[in-house]
């Protein structure tokens, strides 16, 4: 074995392992960083729209309930490096950072890639031993210690700490294949069930089939999850979200998409019904004055046209088609339950989900190593000592609004500075 003496490999060099390299560099450690790929950060480089979302301003609590999957954990972490802290990280380093609508913090200049070369300046200044196109293929663990990490060209190199910083298995061309599952499995850990979360919804509805909506944007729309057998709301968020050839998309959509997979599952693959809400600020009364309103000001013209502009055009034409309300008809003849039909179905439209986009099209993985079995004030394993994990590989995911990245940050920092404070409490 290879004897080149470092106190802390981390593989990966996305949000959590840069992060985990500077944080335990900063504690005293030497460092060495591994990264299949040709580039660090290339995930992060592409995130937020290539503006990285670098993290939320929201207090912790409400950073937390962004986190579905095991956002409790969290606490732990965030009492080491929170997303203030983030914030003073950066900004220390000279990016100025901007707040924009639901607390999204961006750098000002809306480039991703200065937050990347921020990040490996720091790096690199701590003199952190970084290679690239070095891909791990296997990490090797002694009785209950880890022992070090074996390459995929065969070459062996030790250190006393690991961190499995890899990602999960969204959006593969970046470099997370999911290659840490194996490495936590080895080391007697639990990996649970892996599924797309942040993810495009398909759709089975003729409207959706036939393209009628295809390229519609609806914006502060409320979109409901409905469960198939209980016929009651699953979850709700609010937002915009667009139709596309299979299905829907857009912030509301993708927040929804892991209680689509999950009932899916529950429900032995049944389809799922959604429901969009136009005017998720009116009452039901309200809509009905609205249409009213509208009729009132054209009567004589075909109500389909005398509502031009209650709500987006090829919207209006889909309410006509589902309510089976006939559009020519004027004021003097459509009726009142005409009217409440179209007031009821612009508030409950109904929507029918068949599944959602893959995993590897997916912005984030769900499931993964475990965080019942891992120390979380420290990211170190409750089974091998020296071996920690941080970022996407573990069973924590956020909505997309920076939590994923702040999850990342945060574990990594953790996981840095546990690894680093190992060698003095040996
Ligand atoms: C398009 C897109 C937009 C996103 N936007 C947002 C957003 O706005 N807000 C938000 O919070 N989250 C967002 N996310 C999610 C967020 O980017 C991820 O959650 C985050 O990057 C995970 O960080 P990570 O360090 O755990 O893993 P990754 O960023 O996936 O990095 C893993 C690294 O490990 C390396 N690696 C993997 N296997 C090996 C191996 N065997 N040997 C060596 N190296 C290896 C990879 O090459 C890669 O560099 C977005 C994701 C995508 C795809």
């Amino acid at each position: 074995m290879n004897k080149e003496n470092f106190d802390v490999i981390v593989i990966g060099g996305g949000p959590s392992g840069l992060m985990a390299s500077v944080s335990a560099a900063e504690h005293g450690a030497k460092v060495l960083l591994l990264d299949k790929g040709s580039k660090l950060g290339r995930k992060l480089a592409i995130s937020g729209g290539g503006r990285c979302n670098v993290t939320n301003r929201a207090d912790v609590e409400e950073i937390i309930k962004h986190i579905p999957g095991n956002g409790r954990f969290m606490y732990s972490p965030f009492s080491v490096f929170n997303n203030e802290d983030i914030i003073s990280f950066f900004e220390n380093l000279g990016i100025e950072l901007k707040e924009e609508d639901r607390g999204r913090m961006f750098p000002v200049n809306d480039k991703a890639i200065t937050v990347v070369r921020t990040l490996l300046e720091r790096i690199d200044s701590l003199k952190v031993d970084v290679r690239t196109n070095t891909e791990v293929a296997d990490v090797l663990y002694h009785d209950d210690r880890v022992e070090g990490v074996k390459l995929k060209n065969g070459e062996y190199i030790t250190a006393t700490n690991v961190i499995i910083a890899v990602g999960g298995k969204s959006v593969p061309h970046t470099g997370s294949t999911g290659d840490g599952y194996p490495w936590a499995k080895k080391a007697g850990h639990t990996v649970t069930d892996l599924y797309p979360t942040e993810v495009p919804i398909t759709c089975n509805d003729k409207l959706i089939k036939d393209k009628t909506l295809q390229g519609l944007s609806l914006r502060d729309i409320e979109l409901s999850v409905i469960d198939p057998k209980k016929k009651k709301g699953i979850v709700t968020h609010d937002g915009d979200m667009i139709f596309t050839h299979f299905g829907i998309s857009g912030p509301a959509a993708l927040r929804c998409s892991q209680y689509v997979v999950k009932a899916r599952k529950k429900h032995k693959g049944k389809d799922v019904p959604l429901e969009v809400n136009l005017f998720p600020d009116k009452r039901g009364n309200d809509v009905i004055e609205d249409i009213d309103r509208f009729l009132k000001s054209e009567p004589k013209k075909a109500v389909k046209n005398a509502l031009n502009g209650w709500v987006p055009d090829r919207m209006l034409t889909a309410l006509f088609e589902l309510s089976g309300v006939d559009p020519q008809l004027t004021q003097a003849n459509v009726s009142k339950e005409n009217i409440r039909d179209l007031a009821n179905l612009a508030q409950h439209f109904p929507l029918s989900a068949n599944g959602t986009l893959s995993i590897e099209k997916a912005f984030v993985t769900g499931g993964g190593v475990s965080v019942k079995e891992v120390q979380p004030k420290r990211m170190e394993s409750k089974f091998k000592h020296g071996l920690f994990f941080c970022g996407e590989v573990l069973d924590l995911h956020g909505y997309t609004g920076g939590y994923n990245i702040t999850v990342a940050f945060s574990t990594g920092y953790t996981a840095g500075r546990a690894a680093a404070m190992n060698l003095w409490e040996e």
